[in-house]
């Protein structure tokens, strides 16, 4: 399988209230900088291998100008044998671009945009401390057609802080108004220290009980399968053949390269991860020194019980000859007497040749993974 190329872009215009990623404030000189770093990593790390996906990530990737985004691009091209073809997503924030910024975008070589949406009612945009309102969102997604994606995705968080099920489903009413390609729904996970709770603490917002929460996970999947977007995995949905390449390569056992401050790459049975910090990632850069913060060849049983609860993650499950192909393995005998009982709750389907969880199996994915995790060697 063709490689993938993540691409680290650690800049924000503000911070979000609730967020946990590796990110700072946007700062000039500083992505001057960090660009050239990162082109620097690229083609020292370039071998001319496959790859037919790029990534833009963040941070907020959209932040960059067009003309450092198409460098970037320029030169995972000249380091890797990139396709034709390729998927070239760049994650954008909807305050951060103009149509002409698009435009630029896509001639750089942008194919696919993921929109951080969150919501399209502004009482919640406000809550998360996010600085676009629903219309802009709307007026975003315009922009984005007229430039000529034909291929958007926008990103949903449900379980807000003093959100409803009603309120959640009028978002989700609002993405299936505007008919993006592809949409990924997350549920809000609010770390221990987030900011967010103590505006939760003032503004005395709670988060809506366990059960309703699956609520509002099946009924906006039931209204996106009405809209007709086929969900390809745990929060993922997309129009036929629509579906995230970049993504799918994670839930698929893939290899990919990552570039920049924190970024993760798996390839050849070894999982790195790059320094997380922005500065001291310039500097290694320059100094040619080791990037990588942390590494570890990953043994044959934690790649099995990786690709094992990975692929659990998408709605066409696990192919057991497959698997057994690859690790030598057969599934079902290591680990089907732990499995039954989840077969029996019906939360998962056995049908001999395919493990997939159902949907409600899907509110408790976790559960069924954690049979494949830690398990002994078989
Ligand atoms: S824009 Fe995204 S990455 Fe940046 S602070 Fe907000 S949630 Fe975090």
């Amino acid at each position: 399988m063709a490689l993938g190329l993540y691409v680290h872009i650690p800049f924000c215009s503000a911070i979000c209230n609730y967020c946990n990623f590796n990110r700072g404030l946007f700062e000039g000189d500083l992505k001057n900088q960090y660009v050239a770093a990162l082109r620097e990593e690229i083609r020292r790390k370039g071998d001319q291998d496959a790859a037919d996906t790029i990534f833009f990530g963040g941070g907020t990737p959209s932040l960059l100008d067009p003309a450092e985004v198409g460098a970037i691009i320029d030169t995972c091209r000249k380091s890797f044998a990139v396709s034709n073809d390729a998927e070239v997503t760049l994650e954008a924030n909807p305050e951060t671009i103009t149509a002409e910024k698009l435009a630029a975008f896509r001639g750089a070589g942008v194919n696919r945009l993921s929109f951080g949406v969150q919501s399209f009612r502004d009482e919640e945009l406000q809550r998360l401390s996010r600085l676009h309102s629903a219309a802009r969102a709307r007026d975003a997604f315009a922009m984005a057609r007229a430039a000529g994606f034909d291929n958007v995705s926008l990103d949903l968080m449900m379980w807000l802080p003093g959100q409803s099920v009603e309120e959640w489903l009028m978002s989700v009413e609002g993405l299936v108004e505007l008919g993006p390609e592809h949409a990924s729904l997350y549920l809000l996970e609010i770390y221990p220290n987030a900011p967010l709770r103590d505006a939760m603490a003032r503004g005395k917002w709670l988060v809506a009980a366990e059960d309703e929460a699956a609520e509002m996970y099946l009924q906006a999947m039931a209204a996106l399968d009405a809209a007709g977007y086929e969900q390809y995995e745990i929060s993922n949905v997309a129009r036929p053949g629509r579906e995230s390449r970049h993504n799918v390569k994670y839930w698929t056992d893939g290899e990919w390269l990552g570039f920049g401050c924190g970024a993760h790459s798996t390839r050849k049975g070894v999982r790195e991860k790059n320094v997380a910090s922005t500065t001291e990632y310039i500097s290694l850069v320059a100094a040619e020194g080791q990037l990588t913060g942390e590494s570890r060849r990953l043994t044959a049983q934690a790649r099995l019980e990786e690709a094992l609860f990975m692929g659990l993650r998408l709605t066409r499950g696990i192919d057991l000859a497959a698997m057994d192909a690859r690790y030598d393995t057969d599934v079902w005998r290591g680990y089907g007497s732990e499995l039954q009982p989840f077969v029996d709750q019906g939360l998962l389907i056995y049908d001999g040749a395919h493990l997939r969880l159902t949907r409600t199996g899907m509110l408790l994915a976790n559960e069924v993974m954690a049979v494949f995790i830690n398990s002994p060697v078989r």
